[in-house]
């Protein structure tokens, strides 16, 4: 985008010398007029003698701020687009102070590359944007979205999608009926058009309607005289015109099928395994009325293959013959280590009740269970799962845009919420902490540059990952925008299938740093800094329910042996699997973690020390009946020794429970390993 703008006259107010020289000229050489004050009464001079088309003011000037010289500035010229650069305002108040009350149609961040400054002159000539309305968007986010269940969301996005399509023939005649006055010289009616054409460019193909939105950028280009102050080809418009009413009426006006994701209308998806038909009908129906979605399996291998087929959100089990069985198969699989669990079963004894916290039951059923069973579990499971979708917020100013892009992103694995306003953004993040954010460029108020910069100015968003949307291709846009401090940076119309790629890849890639930082690498556990963390909030929530927590040490026995002995890597072997069946076993909102070398630490949340003692016990006769194999081929086996603590009996801070429990452990291996100490 390099067009000539010999026509165009800027008066750039800047007190540096060495920053004017520069940016005189380099828009100089973009074909600007360009003429340099370098006090506000030299700018006042000029804005006497000279037509000025457009100010940049600098923030900050020899007697005065900038904003003080163009409060002065509005005094007579009232309309006069400035830019106002800035090194010291961070924050989205100055902002609205700057673009509302003063009219400043950018604020541009010290320092700032030149290129930058061509590319917002460049819009501010070419694409006159609407000002902004004035109350409307100070309000606060759009609450109804936020209280819809995402699922319902996207069904009804789905719709909106269709209803936008439906709505498009309507569009275009509007649109014929403007070009009509505006032939005859109805200057109100072309700009009307021309702002029609520009939103149907950058917003159709969001919404599926791909060709829609090349058309109408092909005539929006057309139609650049209507911004410029030239002379419209009429010929051109027509032709442009029927262009987009040919891809308008085009039988199929529908969007790519969305129909998969219109059914995730449900709450969420529950797998439900048991041998019974009967009681998988009865799951079926309950699910139905509880607006869950219910797959059925009725042995572990098929229980696996539904997981491995779709997305499921927690896994009902019968107790029974292959429920245990089911259990440690479904949490063997990748990416199912934390399933949530529940188990239904006839009988409630203490040792089924430890079997199946050991297996990882958030919750125990009896069986049948009830509608009320069913629907108390189905939430327990489906909400703890919830939380580990990733969630995208999505920032434009047009309300249609952002159904668009949430619809396209929205899935299972994704939850998206919107936004219009972008001066509610720094709230609206501290309440939705998203993994990702999708900005717009151009919205009234604030851009998305100056979102992002303010966010890689705020420590705590630093790291969050950025996607910036535009229309604009050029290399300066990109440049500026990774200037900005984006992550990445889509065209408009967006691709549905390239932004997926991209947030996907963008939510991956965060993922796994988060992993790195708090995550062990050898075991997959936690480290013993986000475990330290973590159970604090346990106690608590302890302490306030009046229930015990149950803290335990464990030592791999004799492991320098298995080292010596055995080798390094079969030593590493075995901290994995161990690692692994720790990952794998007890309930999602039990805590465990690489304390160290080859001691781990686990926190169950209710347990006494009897059932929690029964539970370990488990856990140690599985290591037990684990065979590893040494470096040089041989079998060998390896025990454990632990110490456990319950609070509030031993102790209510973490501090106290980690002394006793570690006391309790040194004296399991003294009384001769493989054990488990509990006083
Ligand atoms: P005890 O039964 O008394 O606990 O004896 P131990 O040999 O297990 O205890 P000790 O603390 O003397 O030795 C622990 C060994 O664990 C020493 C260290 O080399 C080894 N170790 C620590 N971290 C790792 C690791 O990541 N990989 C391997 N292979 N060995 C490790
Ligand atoms: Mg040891
Ligand atoms: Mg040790």
């Amino acid at each position: 985008m390099s067009t000539a703008r010999t026509d165009k006259m800027l008066l750039f107010l800047e007190d540096d010398r060495d920053l004017q020289t520069l940016v005189c000229t380099f828009l100089r050489d973009k074909g600007y007029q360009v003429t340099p004050a370098r006090s506000a009464a030299e700018a006042r001079e000029v804005l006497q003698s000279k037509p000025v088309d457009a100010a940049i003011v600098d923030g900050l000037l020899p007697g005065m701020t900038g904003a003080d010289f163009i409060r002065e500035l509005r005094q007579t010229k009232p309309n006069l687009p400035v830019l106002f650069a800035s090194a010291f305002w961070k924050d989205l108040k100055s902002h609205e102070l700057l673009t509302r009350q003063l009219g400043v149609a950018r604020v541009v961040h010290k320092p700032y590359r030149p290129e930058e400054l061509a590319v917002w002159l460049e819009q501010l000539f070419a694409v006159v944007e609407p000002p902004p309305p004035p109350s409307e968007s100070l309000g606060s986010m759009d609450d109804d979205e936020d209280d819809e269940p995402v699922d319902d969301f996207a069904a009804s996005l789905a719709l909106l999608s269709a209803d936008y399509g439906a709505k498009l023939p309507e569009r275009l005649a509007s649109l014929q009926a403007l070009f009509g006055r505006g032939r005859h010289g109805d200057a109100a009616a072309m700009e009307e058009a021309y702002s029609v054409v520009h939103k149907l460019h950058g917003t159709a193909g969001s919404y599926g309607f791909r060709d829609v939105s090349i058309a109408a950028g092909a005539l929006e280009d057309v139609l650049q005289p209507v911004k410029t102050g030239g002379t419209l080809d009429w010929a051109r418009v027509d032709a442009g015109f029927r262009a987009l009413e040919d891809r308008v009426s085009l039988p199929v006006l529908t969007p790519e099928p969305e129909a998969e994701e219109a059914v995730v209308a449900a709450m969420g998806t529950l797998l439900v395994v048991d041998e019974d038909a009967a009681i998988l009908a009865d799951a079926k129906q309950m699910g139905d009325r509880e607006g869950v979605r219910v797959v059925t399996a009725r042995s572990p291998q098929e229980a696996c293959a539904a997981v491995e087929r779709q997305w499921v959100d927690g896994a009902l089990l019968h107790m029974g013959s292959a429920g245990l069985a089911t259990a440690n198969a479904l949490r063997a699989m990748e990416g199912h280590q934390s399933l949530p669990l529940a188990f239904s079963s006839t009988g409630a004894g203490l040792q089924e009740r430890v079997h199946a916290a050991h297996a990882g039951a958030s919750l125990f059923l009896p069986r049948p269970f009830t509608q009320q069973d069913f629907a108390t579990a189905a939430e327990r499971l489906v909400t703890a799962r919830r939380l580990e979708r990733a969630k995208v917020m999505v920032v434009d100013d047009d309300p249609e845009a952002v159904r668009a892009l949430s619809q396209a992103l929205v899935s299972d694995a994704v939850e998206v919420v919107g936004l219009e306003n972008a001066y509610g953004l720094l709230d609206a993040l501290a309440q939705h902490r998203p993994d990702l954010l999708l900005l717009d460029v151009q919205m009234p108020g604030p851009s998305g540059f100056d979102l992002c910069r303010i966010l890689r100015l705020t420590p705590e968003w630093q790291e969050l990952p950025i996607l910036l949307i535009t229309t604009q291709v050029g290399l300066e846009f990109r440049l500026a925008a990774f200037q900005a401090g984006a992550d990445d940076y889509l065209a408009k119309p967006v691709l549905k299938e390239e932004l997926r790629a991209r947030v996907h890849a963008r939510l991956e890639r965060a993922r796994l740093s988060r992993e790195r930082t708090e995550r062990d690498a050898l075991t997959g556990l936690m480290l013993r800094r986000p475990f330290v963390e973590a159970v604090a909030t346990r106690l608590s929530e302890a302490r306030r329910s009046d229930r015990p927590l149950a803290l335990c040490f464990l030592d791999v026995d004799h492991f320098k042996k298995v080292n010596d002995q055995h080798g390094h890597l079969a030593g590493d072997r075995v901290l994995t699997r161990l690692g692994r069946l720790l990952g794998a076993r007890f309930r999602r909102e039990d805590l465990r973690a690489r304390w160290g070398g080859e001691e781990f630490v686990v926190a169950l949340l209710g347990e006494t020390p009897e059932s929690a003692k029964e539970i370990l016990s488990r856990t140690a006769e599985e290591l037990a009946g684990m065979a590893f194999e040494s470096d040089a081929g041989h079998t060998f086996h390896v025990t454990f020794s632990a110490g456990l603590a319950v609070a509030p009996m031993d102790g209510t801070t973490l501090d106290e429970l980690l002394r006793v429990a570690d006391a309790r452990l040194y004296r399991a291996k003294e009384n001769g390993r493989n054990r488990i100490e509990t006083e």
